[in-house]
């Protein structure tokens, strides 16, 4: 099968090289040609693990190439994917369309035979509507159908989790499409991986209910251990004992410094926004926005109250910024808050992250990056952990400590313990949701 991808971001890029190791003829087109250059380079513009070694397999094998080029890649694929970003628009909440929308004029000018132009970028409801009035009108004759195709993938994860998915969600109008979008996803069919065919309106939907509920269930363990933190109870404990019930489940019950990324901040805002739209306030995942901004905000106060309220000319060594492991990617991270605000209070801050450096060093500046832990710990007054790197994972926290001037440990993903910290030699040690500090 002859397929476009447009849009070669996380999304895009993933997409459609498991695509073409699924033996479909790919090409995946940007509109952003230093992108399109790298990858024709050999280059991957991105960091997610074992991207590298798919990109070139399939490559070598004939199926995958990158073109800024849309209507030649459009012209007589079976199948275009929009992968275009879906950021909030600036002021109110809304996701912007407006890469979306171009897009879909752009394809329906080189439209040749029947096409079901599918939508993979995170849009609301109606959206995929409009992108078949968008077509039609540009492109009168144009033969084609619209699928919405919501997409599930983790960055960090993102090949296992398109390779190996919980389930695959399909809207389509009618069977035709339905019988592309089929064929597409086949190898995935024949493993038995469930695909959930609906129509437009609740794939889309199902995409916002999924992150909203993620982004609660993250937001209500932060709640619940701030509470931890005031009652005596352990955090961990609790997250424990409440995952082992199977109507609950264990993941996403980690608390930590807030979401972040590219989806969750501005997925939540996009549904709020639709509900007030039709008047059906989301009163929850509003209240999960407010609630997500104030664990971030006492991420800070807890560093603060470390440093018994004296940031100012203090040396603070912050080991991870990316929104999570195994990723570049900065958006929207919880770094991009207490950074500043650690250097608004007057802290120097050191900067430790494996991969974040290219796309942090713009969002984050006023911040020296160093090369390890130990090296940003050198005479520092307070390691902060943000982000559960591996390398963070399995510190050695006695050589830590002797290398900082006041060894104060800021655990906001509570890998480490007291206990441990204390035997190492730091002074002071908090965490998330546990009472027991030093
Ligand atoms: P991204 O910003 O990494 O990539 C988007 C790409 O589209 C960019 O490279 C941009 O240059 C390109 N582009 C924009 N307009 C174009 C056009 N007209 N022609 C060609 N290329 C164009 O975004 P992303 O993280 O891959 O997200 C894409 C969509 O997928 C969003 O709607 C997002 O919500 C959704 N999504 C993202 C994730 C994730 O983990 N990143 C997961 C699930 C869904």
């Amino acid at each position: 099968m002859k397929i476009a991808m447009i849009g070669t971001g996380y999304v895009g890029l993933v997409s459609g090289v498991c695509f073409s190791d699924f033996g479909h003829e790919v090409i995946c087109v940007d509109k952003t040609p230093e992108k399109i250059e790298m990858l024709k380079a050999g280059q991957v513009p991105i960091f997610e693990p074992g991207l590298d070694a798919l990109i070139e397999k399939n490559v070598a094998a004939g199926r995958l190439s990158f073109s800024t080029d849309l209507a030649a890649a459009v012209d007589g694929a079976e199948a275009v994917f929009i992968a275009v970003g879906t950021p909030t628009r600036r002021g109110d909440g809304h996701a912007d369309l407006s890469y979306v929308m171009a897009a879909a004029e752009e394809i329906a000018q080189a439209i040749t035979g029947y096409t079901v132009v599918v939508t993979k970028s995170t849009v609301p409801v109606g959206t995929n509507r409009q992108v078949k009035q968008v077509i039609a009108r540009a492109n009168p004759k144009a033969e084609f159908d619209v699928a919405s195709n919501p997409e599930f993938l983790r960055e960090g994860a993102a090949i296992d989790d398109f390779m190996r998915p919980d389930r695959v969600v399909v809207g389509v109008q009618n069977a035709r499409a339905g019988e592309v979008m089929a064929e597409i996803y086949r190898p995935l069919f024949l493993r038995d991986f469930p695909i959930v065919t609906t129509d437009l309106e609740s794939a889309e939907m199902i995409k916002y209910a999924a992150n909203a509920f993620l982004a609660t269930k993250i937001t209500f363990i932060n709640e619940i251990a701030a509470l931890c933190e005031r009652v005596g109870a352990d955090i961990k404990q609790v997250s424990k004992g409440m995952g082992l019930d199977g109507r609950i489940g264990n993941k996403f019950l980690h608390a930590g410094p807030g979401y972040g990324g590219s989806c969750f901040p501005k997925d939540t805002k996009a549904l709020a926004r639709i509900g007030q739209d039709h008047s059906v306030p989301m009163q929850i995942t509003e209240t999960v926005i407010k609630v997500n901004d104030e664990t971030r905000r006492r991420m800070v106060e807890k560093i603060t109250d470390m440093m018994e309220g004296q940031l100012a000319g203090k040396t603070v060594a912050v080991l991870g910024v990316t929104f999570k492991p195994n990723t570049d990617d900065m958006r929207e991270a919880p770094s991009l808050t207490i950074v500043p605000a650690l250097i608004g209070a007057g802290a120097k801050v050191r900067v430790v992250d494996p991969q974040g450096r290219r796309e942090g060093e713009a969002l984050l500046p006023g911040v020296q990056w160093m090369e390890d832990a130990y090296k940003a710990a050198q005479k520092a007054d307070a390691v902060v952990i943000l982000t559960e790197w591996n390398e963070f994972r399995a510190l050695d926290l006695k050589r830590l400590a002797r290398k900082m001037a006041t060894p104060a440990l800021a655990d906001l993903r509570n890998i480490y313990s007291a206990r441990d910290a204390k035997r190492a030699g730091f002074q002071r040690y908090i965490s998330i949701g546990r009472s027991d500090y030093i």
